[in-house]
This record gives C-alpha cells, structure tokens and sequence, in this order.
C-alpha cells in the first residue's frame, strides 16, 4: 500500500484528473464536482449563462470569470477550496480516496 499524505494537491491541476460533465448539462472541473450544486467556486459553474447550449466549445467556458476564479484559488489560496476538493485531492496523485489507483503514465514510460 503506498502512502498517503494529508497534503491537499488538487489533480486537476497537478494529476491527470480530466473535466466532469452534469446531466444538467455544465461542464465541471472533475467528475467529483457534477452535483456540486451549493459548494463555493463551484456553484457559479453551474448558471444558466454557463449552460453548455450557450458555447461553441468546450475551451470558451473554462475561459469563463468562475472559472478562472476557481483555478485562481486552488493555485493562491486553496486553504478557501470546496470541500469536495479536500476530500477527494489530499491524497497521493495516484490513488483516488476510495483507493482505486490513478497509475500516471508519464510520455516516456
Ligand atoms: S476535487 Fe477539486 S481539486 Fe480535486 S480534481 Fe476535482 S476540482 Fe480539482
């Protein structure tokens, strides 16, 4: 069993966490956010005007104002992250919290 740490280190940014889609039909930073309808950051994804109808692409809304706000925080002040964020990323990168491994590949393995 590999270790585990405390540390919070959001996957998005640092692991190969990949972007969550909402039946409700918004785009979500990971798939641990899709019902993250009332957490703080997170909430504004989920306004009508972000609605996936009204964007051409997928790159047009992670260039929304929420949206950088979220990264924002998670880079300069994520002792402010949703709670969400801090159960699912203070583990190591490679092991979700119900211990199903991540294993990275890196380009040159
Ligand atoms: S839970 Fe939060 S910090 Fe972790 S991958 Fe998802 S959005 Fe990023």
């Amino acid at each position: 069993m590999k270790e585990q740490t405390n540390k919070f280190v959001p996957k998005c940014i640092y692991g190969n966490k990949d972007l969550g889609y909402s039946p409700t039909g918004h785009i979500t930073p990971c798939c641990w956010h899709n019902q993250s309808f009332d957490q703080p950051y997170i909430e504004d994804m989920f306004s009508s005007e972000l609605h996936i109808d009204n964007f051409d692409c997928v790159d047009d809304i992670l260039n929304t104002t929420p949206w950088a706000r979220f990264f924002e925080m998670l880079l300069n002040n994520p002792s402010d992250a949703p709670i969400v964020c801090y159960y699912h990323c203070c583990t190591t990168l490679d092991r979700d919290v119900e211990e199903t491994d991540r294993t990275i590949i890196k380009p040159d393995d």
